[in-house]
């Protein structure tokens, strides 16, 4: 071994120690005489002296610069009285070189190591072995491990067995595009990278192993976004014999622990509420409802039947809605402040939006007291009872949204455009007006989904989840009847607005299979094809069962509160892809591709 002892570990308890360490040059400070060099390992700081006294050694650290690789021997002493650092674990100690070596040199490195600053991702990503030599990622790292690593302790003490499943699978019709690898022993074939181990997981149900789990790699050539990378990581579990709240009761005590362990620092408020579907939309607008603020969604739709306001009366006649939060405050906005606010609707599909600020409270409302330029189309009497409707007090702002919309939004042809739009208005009021805890995890599960969402590009059903998940019992009479109202035993778990998992209960009979399948419009022939394993597989005594699948990625990310998984993961790809560092994708030669039957099409 180069060393006795890794810097951050050391301790006033260690005092008198004779240590050997090795580690990289942080920072230096040459104060003529003495020489103060931090020396940085993988687990913290020591505080080096070199004293012109011990000659060799204080020439060694002469020489050294930042990034410089040492291998440093001597004694810890404590810092005399008033030059200790509360600010760092060991800044109560030092070590008192008496030797000293340069195991490596280093070029100065394109950006700083020691200090958090903003560096450009472009040059971050191209040299990421210094980038992940910074504390902020190099703890992420480290929290990621943890995480990891009580996942795989509380998952095996519950009787979870590991079991790794192919990474070369088989490509899916469904959901998202796959990363096809092409066979060279069977020339026009290819495998697919797993979008995820689901049907090798309900396998090894029918298997008979009733409790797996893996930390799976999988791959989704989807265009990339904050929380989305090409390949990511799923803990992907799958039990047998259980109802859809055991498997919520064991993800919600998972996370709780993951919680204790990793950021015991951190609230996360108890218990998990569980939010329909269809209550989520209401009350959120969304299915990934950040619950840490309120600025609810208020119904105005039936307030506002019967009013001229054409903005209202058109989205009211044709069937959808008025919906709208209320902005404690807001009346104070200036014409600016909601003018960017209107943008924001816009971008999310909203025509445009309607705003009624109360200088007073709203059964005291006057002409003189509110600022609503629809204030004549709406009359007075409307506008206080729609204040009323929102519970608005002497300040507030009423942000309204007419469209397209309502309940039965999945059904052919009625994408929403009031609810997105609400959203994200909701989001950006609260980051405005600093309503948002950032030490809270607000998780939440989002269950009864619907089974399926219509498709506007191919006008077909597509499943919601996936085209496993399984029909809640008092549903399945409309499945074929009225497939946009038949809700699914899936569910999410949700936390400050973003989708951590998925899962659900499956089907495991091979008649309501088909049925799904026939609904998607998926052919017998290639039912047999793509999914005949599935389908034989349910005739063998499959079990029921059901399984879960959160995003390790988005997971840490929330425990490291970073608000982009590149910060979690360490070799990431660019969101066009590509990863700086390697160059890959790569172009190969023909030979290459001849080997695997391959030709490229030329350019246009
Ligand atoms: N396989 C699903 C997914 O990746 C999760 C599940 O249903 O378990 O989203």
């Amino acid at each position: 071994m180069y060393k006795t002892d890794y810097c951050g570990d050391l301790r006033a308890s260690d005092e008198g120690k004779d240590v050997v360490l090795a580690g990289w040059v942080h920072r230096r400070r040459d104060l003529g005489g003495l020489i103060f060099v931090d020396l940085r390992d993988s687990r913290g700081l020591m505080q080096v002296v070199f004293a012109p006294e011990q000659a060799a050694a204080h020439a060694v650290a002469s020489e050294a610069r930042g990034e410089y690789v040492l291998r440093v021997t001597g004694k810890i002493e404590r810092r005399r009285a008033g030059t200790e650092n509360p600010k760092i674990v060991t800044g109560d100690i030092e070590l008192r070189a008496t030797a000293a070596e340069i195991l490596n040199t280093a070029k100065t490195p394109p950006f700083y190591i020691n200090e958090d600053v903003d560096v450009d991702e472009q040059l971050r990503l191209k040299h990421r072995y210094l980038d992940l030599r910074r504390e902020r990622m190099h703890n992420n790292m480290v929290i990621r491990a943890k995480v990891v690593k009580y996942i795989r302790d509380f998952l095996t003490d519950r009787d979870f067995i590991e079991i790794e499943t192919p990474v070369l699978a088989n490509p899916t019709p469904e959901g998202a595009r796959d990363y096809l690898v092409p066979s060279r022993v069977h020339p026009g074939t290819f495998y697919a990278l797993p979008q995820s181990p689901q049907q090798f997981k309900q396998l090894l149900m029918v298997a008979g192993f009733e409790r797996y789990f893996q930390i799976a790699r999988c791959y989704r050539d989807e265009d990339l976004r904050a929380d989305r990378q090409p390949e990511f990581t799923q803990l992907d579990l799958e039990m047998s014999f259980v109802e859809q709240n055991d498997i919520l009761d064991l993800m919600e005590a998972l996370y709780n622990g993951i919680a204790a362990a990793v950021r015991p620092d951190l609230n996360v408020p108890q218990p998990w509420p569980r939010i329909t579907y269809a209550e989520s939309m209401r009350r959120f607008g969304t299915d990934k409802p950040d619950i840490r603020f309120g600025l609810e969604l208020v119904d105005f739709t039936n307030a506002v039947r019967g009013t001229e306001f054409v903005v209202f009366k058109s989205a009211v006649d044709s069937g959808g809605s008025v919906e709208g939060i209320c902005v404690p405050g807001g009346a104070e906005f200036s014409r600016k402040e909601i003018d960017a606010l209107t943008e924001t609707a816009k971008q999310l599909g909203a025509k445009g939006l309607v705003t009624i600020g109360f200088t007073a409270a709203p059964d005291a409302a006057t002409d003189d007291t509110v600022r609503a330029p629809a204030l004549k189309f709406l009359g007075i009497d409307m506008v206080r009872s729609l204040g009323r409707l929102a519970s608005a007090n002497a300040g507030d702002l009423l942000l309204m949204v007419a469209g397209q919309g309502g309940l039965r939004s999945l059904e052919p042809g009625s994408a929403d455009r009031v609810k997105p739009a609400l959203d994200a208005l909701r989001r950006s009021v609260a980051a405005k007006l600093d309503l948002i805890d950032k030490n809270t995890l607000g998780f939440a599960f989002v269950v009864d989904f619907p089974m399926f969402e219509w498709d506007e590009g191919s006008e077909r059903w597509s499943a919601k989840h996936h085209l496993f998940t399984s029909c809640m019992e008092e549903d399945l009479g409309i499945l074929e009847s009225d497939p946009g109202a038949a809700r699914s035993n899936a569910y999410d778990i949700t936390c400050n607005g973003w989708e951590i998992g998925s899962g659900s209960i499956r089907i495991h009979q091979r008649d309501v299979q088909e049925r799904v399948l026939k609904l998607l419009g998926i052919s017998e022939a290639e039912a047999r094809e793509k999914f005949g394993h599935m389908l034989d597989a349910f005739e063998y005594g499959a079990p029921p069962h059901g399984g879960f699948a959160p995003g390790i990625d988005r997971t840490v990310a929330l425990f490291a509160q970073e608000s982009d998984i590149r910060e979690v993961i360490a070799f990431p790809k660019t969101k066009s892809a590509t990863d700086l560092m390697t160059g890959a994708p790569l172009a190969v030669d023909q030979a290459a591709l001849d080997v695997v039957g391959l030709m490229l099409k030329p350019k246009t």
